[in-house]
């Protein structure tokens, strides 16, 4: 599907800004770090999650998580992909899709927002604030180079704009696995019929 291509295409460039500010500014997120996942409180747009969402669905493991997103309680809102560490250690749990997580998880670490005035601030993460306060404060000298998260946003809209409203990850995630599910079947019948006509 053309759409999956470009969003994959959004997810490249926003690993590549992520990775030449990682290397100017030398800030990086501490090895096996996992808080940003235990945010019960992620939102993200049904477009961002559907590379993972037909990925899951080619694998025949979209009802499975489905399932699980059904089975959380009411208040559970932590991301269905998150497996805590051992011992529940916060900071070491990780996530089980890293590959096709969405664009607001390349951006976790260090994105920039646009103030007012056109220019660039960075929005480091609360845990690298609160951890390496000296090495985000050093990281603000290159906060024009950082990826910018209104421009993602923006250019995530331009590929659907019925799917880009943020709500939470799991709800997102359902909503694109049913969406997906349903242009794939219509196109398997399609074929079908295809096939029984010639
Ligand atoms: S998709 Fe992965 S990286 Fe994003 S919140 Fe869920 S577990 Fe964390
Ligand atoms: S973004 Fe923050 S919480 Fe997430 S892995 Fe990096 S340092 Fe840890």
């Amino acid at each position: 599907m053309e759409i999956l291509d470009q969003i994959i295409a959004v997810f490249t460039q926003i690993d590549q800004q992520v990775a030449a500010f990682r290397l100017a500014s030398g800030l990086r997120c501490p090895s096996g770090c996992g808080c940003c996942c235990t945010n019960d409180n992620i939102h993200t747009t049904p477009l961002e999650m559907m590379p993972l969402a037909h990925d899951l669905l080619c694998r025949g493991e979209a009802q499975l998580w489905l399932d699980r997103i059904e089975a959380k309680k009411e208040d559970d809102h932590v991301c269905v992909f998150y497996v805590p560490g051992p011992l529940s250690d916060a900071s070491s749990g990780h996530c089980t899709q890293y590959a096709l997580r969405p664009a607001i998880c390349r951006l976790f670490g260090f994105a920039a927002v646009r103030r007012r005035d056109g220019s660039l601030e960075l929005a480091a993460c609360k845990h690298l604030k609160q951890t390496h306060p000296q090495d985000v404060l050093r990281a603000k000298a290159y906060q024009n180079q950082a990826p910018c998260f209104t421009h993602f946003g923006t250019l995530l809209k331009t590929l659907d704009l019925f799917a880009t409203d943020l709500m939470p990850i799991n709800v997102a995630l359902r909503k694109a696995i049913l969406r997906l599910g349903l242009q794939m079947q219509m196109a398997h019948s399609e074929d079908q019929s295809g096939t029984s006509a010639a």
